[in-house]
Order: C-alpha cells, then structure tokens, then sequence
C-alpha cells in the first residue's frame, strides 16, 4: 500500500514536471513584443542588418575558376614556398618571416631569387647574425628597399635572438613591434609560420581589387583600411584563402595598370569593367 502510493505520488510529480517543462518550452517560443530577444536574437537581428557587398559570392566562385590552374607567380614563389620545409619548425618559422620582410615592395621572382641565395649561405639566426651587413646586401640585392631591409633584418633577427630563443613571437601584437614588419605582414606570418588565421593579408593586389569589386562598403585607401573593411564581413573561414587567391588573381588578370577585364569571367558584374 505504501508502495503504491510512493509510485502513485512519483508519477504524478514526473507529469508534473514534464507539464512545466513542455510549459517552460512553450513560453520560451513566445516572444512578446517588447521582452528582449535574448542572445540569439540579438545575433539573428546582427546577421540581418550585416552589410555583405552585391554579387560577392558569384565575383569569388569566378575567381576561384580562373585561379584553378594555379599558375601565377604566387604559386610557385610567394612567401609560402620560399623556405626550407625541411628544416627545424623554429628555423623555418625565421625564414617564413624573412621571405615575407624582403617580399614586400618586390615581386615573387625576386623575393624568391634572394631567399635561395640566402638558404645557400644559411638562414638561421645565428649565421645571420654573423654575416656582416655588406654580404646581407649583396644576398638580397636587388629587393626593394633591400638597404633599409638589411638594417631590418639585422635588427630583427638581434631580437629574436634576445627575447624569443631564436623563434619567432606568436602574436601579431609583438610581431608589428619588431623592425621592419607591419600589420599585413604580421597576419600572413601568423597563418604560414604558425597556421592561427589572426586577420586578411592585404597587399596592394586584395586592396586594388576589393575597392575594383567593391567588396568595401566605401572606397578605402590605405591597406589596412581594405583589411578592417574586408574583415567586417567576409566569413572568416575565407580570411586565409582570400590573400593567395586575389594576390594570384591581380598577377594574372585584375593587373593594376590594364586589368583585363575582356577575358575575366566578372566583367558583367563588375563596375570598373563597364566603364572600360
Ligand atoms: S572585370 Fe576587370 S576590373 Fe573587374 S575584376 Fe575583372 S579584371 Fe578586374
């Protein structure tokens, strides 16, 4: 009898629970009017008003097809293939961020030509810090800027000496800190030497085409404005990628004088095109 009713008393408090529960569910549904919409409303609401340029879907699947022979100069010499993937993480990491500190300013060929001579000579930083600055010049020569870049270098691997055991930092706020390295650069370091996608590596390519396609919300004029405009919206699943298949895309077809536009696949949905 006891027993009974112990089971009596343990379902009707189970269908209680299961009322208030499927109650409980049922208020949650209801949004009235002027409750909050709580967090995932709020994050719908965002998504909704997010500004996404017109046609960037299609304009990025095109590129795509006209990169998919992977040809350009940035495929077989970007920064991403200069150094030696055979050496230790932490040397190949160093030589990561000297191809992209020459790189900037020069075209692949060059930057690539340089980080061969370098390898040859050895590109750690102990032997860097041992070479005197007349045969880093003639190594790098002819880079842009390639005097400027030896101080760089130079001071640079001196820190990396001091204060990261030879390594590299592993953050974009101390890479802009040492000589010689900025914001696009700091990025690009990050996703090749360390595979963490920190930001958009924008160069003079991804900012002449984003502002050509206009995938910023208003024309920018400095890189990094591209980069923090770009970043606003475009999914970040797509931050790595984007570099490599823009900076390929300007070398081959969205070139910055003469861009031809007659054999590109966007040229009916892009604005500069129909004002050629
Ligand atoms: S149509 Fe011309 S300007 Fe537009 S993306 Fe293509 S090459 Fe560049």
């Amino acid at each position: 009898m006891r027993t009974d009713r112990r089971v009596c008393s343990l379902l009707l408090l189970s269908k209680a629970k299961a009322s208030g529960e499927i109650l409980a569910q049922k208020r949650s549904k209801v949004c009235i009017a002027y409750d909050s919409p709580g967090e995932n409303g709020i994050k719908e609401a965002t998504k909704r008003k997010r500004w996404e340029p017109r046609n960037w879907e299609q304009h990025l699947s095109n590129i795509r097809e006209m990169r998919k022979a992977k040809d350009a100069p940035v495929d077989q010499m970007g920064a991403g293939k200069c150094y030696d993937a055979d050496a230790p993480p932490e040397v190949m990491r160093y030589q990561v961020l000297l191809s992209l500190m020459l790189s900037s300013q020069t075209k692949d060929q060059v930057t690539s030509a340089a980080m061969m001579r370098l390898r040859e000579h050895g590109l750690t930083v102990d032997n860097v810090l041992k070479t005197n600055d007349a045969t880093l010049g003639q190594l790098i020569y002819p880079v842009g800027f390639w005097k400027r870049k030896v101080k760089y270098i130079k001071d640079t691997t001196a820190i990396l000496k001091r204060d990261y055991d030879s390594d590299i930092p592993k953050t974009v706020g101390e890479l802009v800190k040492l000589p010689g390295v900025g914001p696009k650069m700091a990025h690009l370091v990050m996703d090749i030497a360390w595979q963490d996608v920190s930001g958009i590596g924008v160069d003079t390519h991804v900012h002449r085409i984003c502002n050509r396609l206009k995938w910023t919300k208003n024309e920018t004029k400095l890189p990094e404005e591209t980069r923090q405009a770009l970043e606003e919206w475009l999914p970040r699943e797509l931050w790595s990628e984007i570099n490599w298949l823009l900076v390929g895309f300007g070398q081959q077809t969205c070139l910055p004088v003469g861009p031809r536009c007659s054999q590109c696949l966007n040229k009916d949905i892009c604005s500069v095109s129909k004002k050629r």
